[in-house]
């Protein structure tokens, strides 16, 4: 089933004078249970192209669909609804409230839902308990690791039960075995069943997922479908 699929995209950032086609008719489509890995050098495109597959942002031409319906010319207000019910996000900077807890962190997203206390409250936990912090709900962000603070990142985009989730250069941050630790909770979320798309400069991660997509200058310059499924 096709979870969201884009028509010639386009992203064209005007400024003044100048025009930077950010975006050049992107096509590809995520199905359910994909974890693909998005790969390009720096100022390629990337987190354009996540920024209007995560409803962050509209392309300038071309069409999106999220679980056939078209997104990209809905009004701000549907849009916002539709990312908080269908799409989680995770940062390279991890962007965790610093004054609230881990738990609180994760309630967050959920308070926005309108999911009730009691709910919420057993959702972030088993959240944090999935990515391994069962013991650290409690601190704060600044008492936690980035590698730490990158898996609270992870159970905040799980909590509103996405359709999928995203993910900017997510070891960007972090060393190299904090990385590793990232990648395999992504393996297990993709493993449980979860659609997963990161983005990284990385080549070393083409070793990931079941599709790898390189751009390059904002166009798609391939899309490499793995026999086997996850490696
Ligand atoms: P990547 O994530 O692959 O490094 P980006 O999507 O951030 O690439 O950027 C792609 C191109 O678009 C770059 O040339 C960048 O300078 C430009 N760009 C990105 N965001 C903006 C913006 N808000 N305004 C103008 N140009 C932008
Ligand atoms: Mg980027």
């Amino acid at each position: 089933m096709s979870v969201m699929k884009l028509e010639d995209v386009k992203k064209i950032y005007k400024m003044g004078e100048i025009e930077v086609h950010a975006l050049r008719d992107i096509s590809f489509e995520i199905e359910d249970g994909d974890y693909i890995v998005i790969v390009g050098p720096s100022g390629s495109g990337k987190s354009t192209l996540l920024q209007i597959l995560g409803c962050l942002d509209r392309p300038t031409l071309g069409n999106v669909y999220i679980e056939n319906s078209e997104v990209s010319s809905m009004p701000d207000k549907k849009l916002a609804e539709v990312r908080n019910k269908k799409i989680g996000f995770i940062f390279q900077k991890f962007n965790l409230l610093s004054h609230l807890s881990a738990l609180e962190n994760v309630e967050l997203p959920m308070i926005y839902g309108n999911v009730p206390t009691k709910e919420r409250k057993k959702r972030a936990k088993e959240y944090l308990e999935l990515v391994g912090l069962g013991d650290r709900m409690d601190h704060k962000p600044t008492e936690l690791s980035g590698g730490q603070q990158q898996r609270v990142a992870i159970a905040r985009g799980l909590a509103n039960e996405p359709a999928f989730l995203l993910a900017d250069e997510p070891t960007g941050n972090l060393d190299s075995k904090s990385g590793k630790e990232i990648l395999q909770i992504f393996q297990k979320l993709n493993d449980m069943g979860k659609t997963l798309v990161v983005v990284t400069h990385d080549p070393t991660m083409e070793s990931i997922g079941n599709k790898v997509v390189r751009i390059l200058d904002g166009a798609i310059e391939s899309i490499e479908v793995k026999k086997n499924g996850n490696t």
